[in-house]
């Protein structure tokens, strides 16, 4: 057994079994931690392996039998976790070996098991009450959240209101934009009409202009054309073809005048 158990206050002395500190640097520092060994934290896993801790900080689940008749060994992944400590057991050879060990180690045993039940229920207690404190933490996290969620239930058909709103109101200027276009396209258009009417106006009113005034006949049409005696109305209308009459006769009249103007010069001259 050599060294006795490095838990300090630990008096379980050199006989009993004891387990060296595993290689794994990983693994000792849980051991360190789980027994709270500060005196050993600032060592390395070589310098480690000079110390033991006994079996008294091990649970019984972390012992196997890999055969009934074979001494049990620890496991790979056990971590001592027991800080009890015993009075007396400097007499303890063997933990197995029963018939060898003295009563007194049995009454420690049993004030062992005790002490580990009680640990354990301590251990379950505490335990619970870290579980109950999660669980608290976590319905006022889902509080919160179902408090948020009810706020975003609130907000969206708002959001949607606006979105809404916003849309119909493009919508009619979108509907304005056009129908003032489309106003625009008619303005235009009559515009255009307009000029193109006065421009074939002024173009009548030239070729009247730059027609000969001797040429009666096609001034007479273009006249026509002008006044439009069909757009007249019925009075007007009679008024204009009787000017037109009054016009011919007029110059009918004329004509004969000239004609008995000359016959008469040419019976004066035949005299
Ligand atoms: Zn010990």
């Amino acid at each position: 057994m050599g060294r006795a158990c490095c838990v300090p206050q630990c008096k379980s002395g050199k006989k009993v079994p004891s387990h060296k500190f595993p290689k794994s640097p990983i693994r000792c520092l849980e051991w360190i931690k789980s027994l709270n060994l500060d005196h050993l934290k600032s060592m390395c896993a070589d310098e480690l392996q000079k110390f033991k801790v006994c079996y008294m900080h091990f649970r019984e689940e972390d012992y196997y039998s890999p055969h009934p008749h074979y001494h049990r060994l620890l496991m790979n992944t056990a971590i001592p976790s027991l800080l009890v400590y015993s009075n007396d057991s400097t007499d303890v050879k063997t933990e197995n070996n029963v018939q060898q060990q003295p009563l007194q180690y049995f009454l420690n045993e049993d004030k062992q098991h005790n002490k580990d039940s009680q640990s354990m229920v301590t251990n379950t207690l505490f335990l619970q009450e870290q579980v109950h404190k999660q669980l608290s933490k976590q319905q006022v996290l889902l509080e919160i959240c179902d408090e948020q969620q009810m706020e975003i239930k609130t907000e969206v058909p708002e959001v949607q209101q606006k979105i809404n709103e916003k849309g119909t109101i493009e919508k009619n200027q979108l509907q304005q934009l056009h129908c003032e276009q489309k106003d625009n396209k008619k303005q235009q258009e009559n515009v255009i009409y307009n000029l193109e009417k006065r421009l074939q106006r002024i173009e009548e009113q030239l070729t009247i202009m730059a027609t000969p005034i001797t040429n009666g006949s096609r001034r007479r049409s273009n006249l026509k054309h002008i006044t439009r005696a069909k757009s007249l109305s019925p009075t007007a209308r009679m008024l204009y073809n009787t000017v037109i009459k009054l016009r011919r006769s007029n110059n009918r009249l004329k004509r004969l005048i000239k004609q008995e103007k000359q016959k008469h010069k040419m019976k004066v001259l035949k005299h």
